[in-house]
C-alpha cells in the first residue's frame, strides 16, 4: 500500500512538471485513443459484450482526458486554468507557458 502511495505521488510530481504544450499533446493522445476505440468497437459491433466494453472504456478515458486537461492545463507561472487559449503566452500574466 506505502509502495503505491509512493509510486503516485511520484507520477503526481512528474504530471506537474508537464508544460502545458505536454499537457495538451497528452490530451490530443488521449482524445485519438478514444476516437480508435469507439472505431474499433464499431467495425466489430457483431460482438456486442466486446463493443461494449470498449465503449465504456472508450468513456472514461475522454472523462479521464478531461480531468487531466482541467486539473494539469495551467499556467506554471500563475497557476490560472488555460482554457482554450492556444497561444505561446498566459493570458493572465502575459508569461511564456513552456517554461
Ligand atoms: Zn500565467
Amino acid at each position: 500500500m506505502k509502495l503505491l502511495k509512493e509510486k503516485a505521488a511520484k507520477a503526481m510530481k512528474a504530471l506537474k512538471a508537464l508544460t502545458p504544450e505536454d499537457v495538451k499533446s497528452l490530451y490530443l493522445v488521449i482524445l485519438f485513443a478514444v476516437i480508435v476505440l469507439i472505431a474499433f468497437a464499431a467495425i466489430i459491433h457483431r460482438l456486442a459484450v466486446l463493443c461494449e466494453t470498449l465503449l465504456i472504456i472508450a468513456l472514461l478515458l475522454s472523462l479521464a482526458g478531461t480531468i487531466f486537461i482541467v486539473v494539469f492545463y495551467r499556467c506554471p507561472h500563475c497557476g490560472k486554468h488555460l482554457g482554450r487559449s492556444g497561444g505561446k503566452y498566459c493570458p493572465y500574466c502575459g508569461k511564456e507557458l513552456n517554461k
